[in-house]
């Protein structure tokens, strides 16, 4: 079979047996369920995810192979947005207490089986894409395929449509050799979860899943985006031979796992890394990292059908502090919303997630949880040094209130004698407001983080999950490294430092600009820390001539 050619999101050279993770559902067993209006809107949320989805793949499809061949997903639409569909699948829930995924199966095949009874074939066809739409529905509500599939002893390549964070997270890192997605983009929570695990990850190939079989041998570089099902021997040799050259390039960069981050001119940097789970400290010890620049907390909310208490996450945080002994850890309070909706959260359905509840403005409308995890990470503070950082701030406002909250479960705390230590606090800089605002934050906070994912797609306007529209989406565009640069100069100003944990923070040909702009913390997979630190102690900024558009 030919080479196929998607986005490299995490490099590596795997060669292996494939395995299909195809989202077809098996039967599901009936579960009664007590919260009916929760269960109503993981159903609507669902299907709002799966059309969202589907029009992805139109735009994918629309580009490859034109306005007909893609007429099938704007079948499929017109199908997740029937009436009666919708009707039935509530009167199912409602009536029979029963789960989502059961009901949405149980309609799916009756309307299936009405539209095989049917006289036109054109009609009889389309019970076909009936099951197809429920089972996306049905794997969109339940993301516990991927563990199942990690069952077994073998080690193997992973293929799938796209992955959601609540997949990716279950994925068993010493089975899966490489991961390769139909659609999906670099900075997409998936792909940056299998970037933080170091496995080697092809996405957006725009290939159909039906093309792969259970089994196959295919060769995945992750670095180049190739992908070669059912290799000759010709090619099963070249990349063998790209695999040992690539394993030399890890030897010789782990080297560097005890040399400091310095430039050549003698700048101290630190090379930190981003972690969504505690298990991941592993692999940021092995590969020298100074630090945790950010850890996506979460994560331990998505892996949950219920909020981890605050016993809970002090535990995790104080487990992480204590193993990165005395060395900087950034916890980011929890970050859910957009293309991570939390099953616990029973969110209501938005037209425009990335826009809408997520992150910090989560936290100020419940303060239950907020202060639950505030109290959490105060608590781990006394074991290690803990910086806090705040995602997706816009005002000013949102600052002085999760002061305001730390204040109050200090005062607790306090009363309660339970020891915590001093808390560096810090805002993400991944909204073009807080960017523009950056001099009033400097004097709230104590360091900046840029989050250049979301910086990226906001400025710009280009949503960094969509694949018919990576081509736009830049971190080095002129219009964001000016945002930047503004930024850092406020924090110099002010005498804060400033930090880049985005997915840019691991471009080395970002890494110059950003040391000339002040940066002096770079937070990356614990996977790219040595190349990070590589391209650092070669840099001279004395020599540096660094022009910002
Ligand atoms: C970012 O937006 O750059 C970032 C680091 O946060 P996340 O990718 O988790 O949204
Ligand atoms: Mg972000």
């Amino acid at each position: 079979m030919k080479k196929i050619t998607g986005v490299g999101a995490c490099e590596g050279i795997a060669i292996g047996k494939l395995r299909v993770f195809d989202n077809t559902v098996s039967t599901i067993a009936p579960r009664t369920v007590q919260d009916i209006e929760a269960e109503l809107s993981r159903f609507h949320d669902a299907r709002q995810r799966a059309i969202d989805k589907i029009e992805e793949l139109r735009g994918i499809a629309l580009k490859k192979v034109g306005p007909e061949d893609s007429m099938i997903f704007r079948i499929h639409q017109v199908l997740l947005n029937d009436h009666a569909y919708i009707a039935q699948v509530e009167s199912a829930i409602t009536g029979g207490h029963v789960s989502a995924e059961y009901a949405v199966q149980q309609v799916g095949a009756q309307f299936a089986s009405m539209f095989r009874q049917m006289e036109s074939p054109y009609m009889r066809e389309r019970s076909a894409d009936v099951v197809d739409v429920s089972n996306r529905i049905i794997s969109m509500l339940n993301g516990e395929h991927v563990r199942d599939l990690c069952e077994g002893e073998e080690p193997f390549i992973l293929a799938a449509q796209d992955l959601l964070p609540s997949e990716a997270i279950r994925m068993d890192r010493s089975k899966v050799l490489a991961v390769v997605t139909c659609t999906g983009s670099k900075t997409s929570h998936a792909a940056i979860l299998s970037r933080t695990m170091g496995i080697p990850t092809v996405v957006g190939t725009g290939m159909q899943l039906s093309m792969l079989n259970n089994g196959q041998t295919i060769v995945v570089d992750g670095a180049s985006g190739v992908v070669i099902p059912d290799p000759d021997e010709t090619i099963l040799w070249e990349y063998e031979r790209k695999r040992a050259a690539y394993e030399n390039d890890r030897q010789r960069l782990e080297q560097l796992v005890a040399v400091p981050s310095r430039t050549l001119d003698g700048t101290a940097v630190s090379v930190c890394a981003n972690i969504s789970h505690p298990d991941d400290v592993d692999s940021v010890l092995e590969n020298g990292g100074e630090g945790i620049g950010l850890f996506r907390t979460e994560y331990l909310y998505l892996d949950n059908d219920r909020f981890p208490t605050e016993k809970e996450q002090f535990l995790i945080y104080k487990s992480v502090l204590e193993r990165m002994a005395g060395r900087r850890v950034v916890i980011r309070t929890l970050d859910l919303g957009a293309d991570k909706p939390a099953p616990c959260l029973h969110m209501p359905h938005e037209e425009n997630p990335a826009m809408g509840c997520r992150a910090i403005r989560i936290c100020l409308r419940r303060p239950d949880i907020f202060i639950t995890q505030v109290r959490a990470l105060l608590r781990a503070s006394a074991y290690g040094k803990l910086s806090v950082l705040i995602p997706m701030v816009t005002s000013l406002d949102e600052v002085r209130h999760v002061k305001q909250t730390f204040a109050s479960c200090m005062a607790e705390l306090r009363e309660e004698k339970i020891p915590f230590a001093k808390v560096e606090l810090g805002v993400m800089i991944e909204t073009p407001s807080a960017a523009i605002l950056s001099d009033q934050l400097a004097n709230e906070v104590d360091f900046f983080s840029f989050g250049t994912n979301d910086l990226t797609q906001y400025v710009l306007a280009v949503d960094r999950m969509n694949a018919s529209i990576s081509e736009l989406y830049d971190p080095a565009h002129p219009a964001v490294l000016r945002l930047m640069r503004i930024a850092a100069e406020n924090a110099a100003k002010n005498g804060i430092w400033c930090a880049v944990c985005g997915e840019s923070g691991s471009n080395t040909d970002l890494t110059d600009l950003y040391l000339s702009m002040g940066i002096t913390e770079f937070s990356v997979a614990p996977s790219s820390i040595l190349r990070v630190r590589d391209k650092i102690c070669s840099i001279d900024l004395s020599k540096q001539e660094v022009s910002f558009v």
